[in-house]
Parts: C-alpha cells; sequence; structure tokens
C-alpha cells in the first residue's frame, strides 16, 4: 500500500501525483505531518469515556470543505514531520496517559502510513482499539487495505446532495463516494461492541453534522442511513456548527436551537435507537483544541 504515494489515489480526488516530489490537492506529501496528539474529551460518550480519546490529528485535507473548523491544519499551514516509528510511539504515549483508544483524525491522506504505524505500535504494546475518524472521501481500496487493523470508524456523511457536495467541498460525487465508503467501514466492523462500561470496542459511528438553513438535507442522509443500517451502526447527530470568519448567509451563523430540535424529531419518528445527540449551546471553538504541536 506505501506505494500509493507514488501515483497518489488514497481519495477520490485521484491526483495520480508522485508525493515524493509534488502534492495533490491535499497539499501533503508523501511524510506525515501532525499538528497535534493529546487526550480529547469532546468526542461521542462511548470514544471518550472518562479519561478521554488519544487523538492524532494530521495536517491537509482531501476535502477542503469552505466552512472547515481546523482550517490552519486541514490547509497544511501548521504540522511537524513524524517518521512512522515516532507515530507509532506517540500512540503508546497516549495509551500511557490513560486513552481508551487511539483516533486519527483526517487520516485518508496518510492511511498507508497510519496502518504501517499501527502494526509497530502494536509490536511494542499497543493494546486499546484504534479509530479511523474521516471525512469519508476515501477509495474503498484504501479502507480495505485497513481491514484487522482499524477496530472503529468513525465517518462524517458530510452531504446528501451532489450540489451542496459540488458547492461546498467541489465534490459532486461526494455522496456515492461516501456512502461506498462507509459501506466498506460497516463490513469491517459489523455492529458495534461496547464492554460493561459503555466504552466502544468495534463499531461505526457515522456523524451527521447540522449545517445552518440544511435541516431537509440532514434528514434525507439519515433516512438513508436508518433504512440501511438499522441499529447495526450509531449515528451522531451534531449541531456543533461553528461559522467561520467569511461566510456567507446562511452559513454565517450557528445551527439555530429549532432546526437541531427539527432533526432530533425526526429522528425520534424514525425509530433511530442508537444516536448521540449534543446539548445545543455547544457551538463554540471549545471544540476546536489548539493545533500548537502539543505531544508531538
Ligand atoms: S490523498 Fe487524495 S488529494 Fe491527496 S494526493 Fe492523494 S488523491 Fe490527491
Amino acid at each position: 500500500m506505501q506505494n500509493i504515494y507514488s501515483e497518489c489515489t488514497l481519495c477520490h480526488r485521484r491526483c495520480r501525483v508522485d508525493r515524493s516530489v509534488k502534492v495533490g490537492f491535499c497539499s501533503m506529501p508523501d511524510r506525515i505531518y501532525l499538528s497535534r496528539a493529546a487526550l480529547h474529551h469532546w468526542e461521542e460518550p462511548p470514544i471518550s469515556g472518562t479519561r478521554g480519546s488519544g487523538t492524532i490529528f494530521f495536517s491537509g485535507s482531501s476535502l477542503g470543505c469552505v466552512f472547515c473548523q481546523n482550517r490552519e491544519i486541514s490547509c497544511g499551514r501548521i504540522g511537524k514531520e513524524v517518521s512512522v516509528m515516532r507515530l507509532a510511539e506517540i500512540m503508546l504515549e497516549l495509551q500511557n496517559q490513560g486513552a481508551h483508544n487511539i483516533n486519527f483524525v483526517t487520516p485518508t491522506h496518510y492511511a498507508p502510513s497510519v496502518r504501517e504505524a499501527i502494526l509497530l505500535a502494536k509490536d511494542m504494546g499497543l493494546s486499546v482499539p484504534t479509530v479511523y475518524n474521516t471525512g469519508s472521501y476515501d477509495t474503498v481500496e484504501a479502507l480495505r487495505a485497513l481491514d484487522g487493523v482499524i477496530d472503529i470508524y468513525l465517518p462524517d456523511l458530510k452531504y446528501y446532495l451532489p450540489k451542496t457536495a459540488e458547492e461546498l467541498s467541489g465534490a459532486p460525487d461526494y455522496p456515492t463516494v461516501a456512502r461506498l465508503a462507509i459501506a466498506e467501514m460497516v463490513r469491517q466492523t459489523g455492529a458495534p461492541v461496547l464492554d460493561g462500561e459503555g466504552i466502544m470496542k468495534r463499531g461505526t459511528i457515522v456523524r451527521l453534522l447540522l449545517l445552518p438553513g440544511r435541516v431537509a438535507e440532514a434528514k434525507l442522509s439519515l433516512k438513508y442511513l436508518y433504512e440501511t443500517y438499522g441499529d447495526n451502526i450509531y449515528v451522531s447527530l451534531m449541531s456543533q456548527y461553528t461559522p467561520m470568519p467569511g461566510m456567507k448567509s446562511p452559513l454565517d451563523r450557528a445551527v439555530t436551537r429549532s432546526e437541531y430540535r427539527d432533526l432530533l424529531e425526526y429522528a425520534e419518528r424514525l425509530g433511530v435507537k442508537n444516536g448521540f445527540t449534543q446539548q445545543h449551546g455547544t457551538a463554540s471553538e471549545s471544540f476546536i483544541p489548539p493545533f500548537d504541536l502539543t505531544g508531538v
């Protein structure tokens, strides 16, 4: 899988560039760049638990959403180069700090290195589950190479309509690509497995970030997920959208209380049981940790 970097097709941009000499859409070379590695308490309860999730934030992004809350790292402006061995060591350091799991955030463009580092870390004593926290623009081939290495998938389903995906991420094929990617993830993990304390050991949690003015589209995504997977996955209904400076209406405001309530009531009418919600009013930059190279 390492050779994929020489003609990169790790995501559906399929740039086919040799990342040892040139960068593609994600703006990142074949060397790993990280912006932060620390315990994080803002994930879903079975991921954060009581001690926190060992999150490792990668620099760069293959989607480049216009509303991205992690813009400073998604553009690759912040990051420190680390070796595969150092990435494995970081996993062990987070495990030693008490992390319930190791959570790779936006790992798509580094999938082969993540796989290699996990295998090394396991040889060195890594025993907590691994979490692949992705925007879901991964190719199915790239995900297949992670089968047996990743325990938990935490994918977004950002858009239902190609038009929205084009407008906000320049990726009209995103809805189709993300559905195929999520199907592969669920195939790998099977139904959710939680321990006696409610901490997830295996499974898939799909995140739906409600965008302002787009409740109808979020309902279509939720309906699709529930009709396709029922209670074989968890769905996380997120209201934390935080407008970044310069956004145009309606993306220049937070989600209203009534928009979020509308989505929650719809989930209830559908009969969704395996779901997570957020307390309204939590839309703040507190969800965005400082990308100051902590733990790197
Ligand atoms: S990861 Fe995606 S965006 Fe980055 S170079 Fe590869 S195909 Fe292009």
